[in-house]
């Protein structure tokens, strides 16, 4: 056992245990999908949305999801520079080029302004990743991919909660997709899942996930396409399922850690945290903090004074358009400001208020230090 304060792990109680064991003992045979379609349908129940495909992991629901709106070579498609690289990797798999744009100087998403300025003949989709449980601007983003006549696509992977109105986040979109790795709000071990109001796009993706088998289909092995296959399998699904029967708790309680928090650091205008803007529901996946230029601090040093005091948090990501692996040279003025001086707190459900306390003692040492 590890004494640090962890940034991260899941609730994981006897109602996930006992659904994964009765996934192992019945679900082969004529039940091979039974835990796999419940899960979906309680997804799309949560999520008020028309269909949903469980996937193996939330990258594979991106890359199934591009691949189903013919995203090819030559193509562009428009993303926030501070992401994961998880959310833009699939555009590569596929041959197309990501264009990396300025974020949000207090949403930490993807700036709509920015975007419209990157629309090009090539631009094929615009990706719109809702950082940290953060929103980007719905609206705007919507009404820019309306006038152009380009899908705005949303990775909900951080937002399981959040809501744009009284919409879920990932259903304002073409589509959406969510994570449920094991640092995320809730959690299948590994896990995704594509949710869509479009039915033919849903065709596309589920026999893209079905090695390009059609179904329903009166012939056995027989693709029509070059497909995947990112499915999942009973014993997550059920997993799953026991979690989504929790999620409001799940969600709940991520939103009192980031408030006892947060009520606490808005003392110092030192520190900038994680906003909620009117009319949205923010379900703060990471409770981030952001330090003032002034305080001359950087993440990596702030990582390792936590670290010396027994705490583990996490670097604000890195912009995309930093890594040698894209070779480029741009320079998003509020994406390059921000990043190095972030940091993700723990927040994981069972954290205690003593935990908190210690992290939030550890941060007021280090900016008055
Ligand atoms: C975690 C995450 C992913 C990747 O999810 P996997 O299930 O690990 O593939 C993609 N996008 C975002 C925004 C994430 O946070």
């Amino acid at each position: 056992m590890s004494k640090n304060i962890l940034y991260t792990k899941p609730s994981i109680t006897k109602k996930e245990e006992s659904y994964a064991l009765e996934a192992i003992k019945n679900g082969w045979g004529e039940q091979f999908d039974y835990h796999i379609k419940l899960f979906e349908k309680k997804f799309l129940e949560f999520t008020k949305s028309k269909y949903s495909v469980a996937t193996s992991s939330c990258t594979g629901a991106l890359h199934l999801g591009l691949a189903a709106l013919g995203l090819t070579k030559n193509d562009e498609v428009i993303i926030a520079d501070i992401n994961w690289i998880a959310s833009v990797a699939p555009i590569i798999y596929l041959g197309a080029t990501p264009i990396f744009v300025d974020i949000q100087e207090d949403t930490w998403c993807i700036d709509p302004d920015s975007v419209e300025r990157a629309i090009t003949e090539k631009t094929k989709a615009i990706i719109a990743v809702h950082l940290y449980g953060n929103l980007c601007n719905m609206d705007m983003l919507l009404s820019i991919g309306k006038k152009y006549n380009i899908p705005i696509i949303e990775d909900a992977a951080e937002a399981i909660g959040s809501h744009w109105g009284n919409k879920h986040a990932g259903t304002l979109g073409l589509f959406g997709v969510f994570s449920f790795h094991g640092s995320k709000t809730m959690t299948t071990g590994e896990g995704g899942m594509l949710i869509t109001n479009n039915f033919k796009l849903y065709q596309n993706v589920i026999t893209l996930n079905n090695h390009g088998r059609k179904s329903p289909s009166n012939k056995f092995f027989w693709p029509e396409v070059i497909g995947f296959k990112y499915k999942i399998s009973n014993i997550q699904a059920a997993i799953g399922c026991a979690q989504l029967e929790r999620i409001s708790d799940l969600i709940k309680k991520k939103r009192e850690i980031f408030f006892y928090y947060k009520n606490k650091l808005d003392k110092t205008t030192k520190i900038t945290t994680n906003i909620e803007i009117s009319n949205t529901v923010n379900s703060f996946w990471m409770p981030t903090i952001i330090f003032c230029k002034s305080t001359n601090i950087n993440k990596e040093s702030a990582l390792a004074f936590l670290e010396r005091h027994g705490i583990s948090a996490r670097p604000f990501f890195y912009p995309l358009s930093k890594l040698p692996i894209f070779n480029i040279q741009i320079c998003n003025t509020i994406a390059y400001s921000i990043s190095p001086r972030g940091i993700n707190l723990p927040s994981y459900h069972d954290i205690t208020k003593n935990q908190q306390d210690k992290v939030l003692d550890t941060i007021f040492k280090l900016i008055d230090s």
